[in-house]
């Protein structure tokens, strides 16, 4: 019998009543093929390798992350509950020493959801890791983590929920968002005010290989974690980058994917997209399973797999690299980077239009960000969406490490905010673990 050299937990969650249309390529065969193909590889005989069975998230949980309009309730269908909920699942079996490690197979994603949210983007209506992130803090202390999203796309909404919170690094590496959905994550974005640096992202060109994400990897991402020195690692496993998914242009392979897992060993990994769900998804698992359980995965290949037809071009690894120095050298002087930008200044607003593609909602958003020297900083959000009437919103986040200032301007500004101007005012205050709304 093969024994896993780490313990692994498994949660397995392929939502088979919902799809956002029955042909839609998130649909609940993501899931199946994998399964099969795990249980034919006899995973669950090795020693150590465990399932586990999805918890529901809760309202709070949502609350701790998002700002739901008009609420919870009315924009978030349950399948997107237990998706988050298995992740949370996933994380309690590592915090709780059940296991050493764990990965959530879990659907529908999550990556893209933003920290308001009126409807469906990108498949994603609630941000799965950062719903889990939030519930590991409140039970088990303030942990620094480390998220690094490898899926093909920007993880926007991790980006925007994390943007200014330092106790959270966000990394992401994606295929250039000139050339694919949702068009954001460039070096450029660096993080909020109260977080300038910790916010990462990498954009790949088309027809970026094992090469050139394993460069990355081992130059950019790695020594970046070391200096940083998170208490967690997770992994938002996105397969999408894979030679034959259908909706992006990378020539990645699984056992690159299991390589990436086993270098950057996570402690938790979400899988997020990934739709080629045949020829891709259930060999990148496997492969991704037997990283995180320490079993040897050489054997992992696809059946239709020749190194020729994806070999890296000879230019997109000399833009690789510079693209990771250029980043690299910004990490280093990330500290004067921030003086510069923030000085005298008192508010950092960002004006931005998040188009919800999935349901055809398009939002306006100004944020605004107290610049505080005791803490991250306050964050006020002015939205408004249009899907026939009219909806606005007035929403206010106190930040975890809040200084005192910010907790009672943050009150102050919830009790004058009237509620003829807006449709619904919010307040998320992270201190107390407290929401209101009027
Ligand atoms: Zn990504
Ligand atoms: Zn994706
Ligand atoms: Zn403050």
């Amino acid at each position: 019998m093969i024994e896993a050299k780490n313990k692994l937990g498994i949660v397995f969650f392929p939502a088979f009543d919902w799809a956002i249309t029955p042909s839609h390529p998130e649909r609940e065969e993501r899931l199946l093929y994998t399964m099969d193909q795990i249980r034919e590889e006899g995973i669950f005989d090795i020693k150590g390798i465990k399932t586990y069975n999805p918890e529901l998230a809760t309202e709070k949980d949502i609350q701790r992350v998002h700002f739901c309009y008009p609420d919870v309730k009315s924009v978030v269908p349950q399948p997107h509950l237990i998706s988050a909920g298995g992740a949370i699942t996933a994380a309690k079996c590592v915090m709780e020493n059940q296991t050493d490690k764990s990965f959530a197979i879990v659907r529908p994603p999550g990556h893209h959801a933003h920290r308001v949210v009126y409807g469906d983007r990108g498949f994603c209506i609630i941000n799965i890791e950062a719903v889990m992130v939030e519930n590991i803090r409140q039970h088990y202390g303030n942990k620094k983590i480390a998220i690094v999203d490898t899926d093909c796309h920007h993880g926007d909404g991790t980006q925007d929920i994390y943007w200014n919170d330092d106790q959270t690094l966000f990394i992401s590496f994606h295929q250039d968002g000139r050339t694919l959905f949702p068009g954001t994550g460039f070096v450029e974005e660096f993080g909020g005010p109260g977080a300038i640096g910790y916010n990462i992202n990498i954009p790949l060109p088309p027809g970026t290989g094992e090469q050139g994400f394993l460069y990355v990897l081992d130059n950019l991402v790695l020594p970046i974690l070391e200096e940083y020195k998170p208490d967690l690692t997770i992994n938002s496993a996105g397969q999408d980058n894979h030679y034959t998914d259908p909706i992006t242009n990378m020539n990645f392979t699984a056992q690159g994917y299991a390589k990436l897992n086993d270098k950057l060993d996570p402690d938790i990994a979400v899988l997020e997209g990934g739709y080629s769900i045949e020829g891709a998804l259930p060999y990148i698992n496997l492969g991704i399973m037997l990283a995180m359980a320490g079993v040897d995965y050489s054997g992992i290949k696809e059946p239709d797999y020749h190194p020729d037809k994806i070999k890296q071009a000879p230019e997109i690894t000399e833009y690789i690299k510079r693209v990771c120095e250029q980043i690299y050298v910004a990490w280093k002087n990330k500290d004067q980077i921030s003086q510069k930008a923030l000085k005298g200044r008192q508010w950092v607003t960002r004006q931005r239009q998040i188009y919800y593609d999935t349901d055809g909602i398009m939002e306006h958003q100004t944020e605004n960000i107290k610049v505080c020297k005791k803490c991250p900083g306050l964050i006020i959000i002015k939205s408004n969406a249009s899907r026939g009437g009219k909806d606005s919103i007035f929403a206010i986040s106190i930040p975890r490490n809040a200084c005192n200032q910010c907790i009672d301007e943050g009150y102050r500004k919830y009790k004058k905010q009237s509620t003829i101007r807006y449709n619904k005012v919010f307040l998320q205050d992270k201190v107390n673990d407290l929401f209101k709304a009027k």
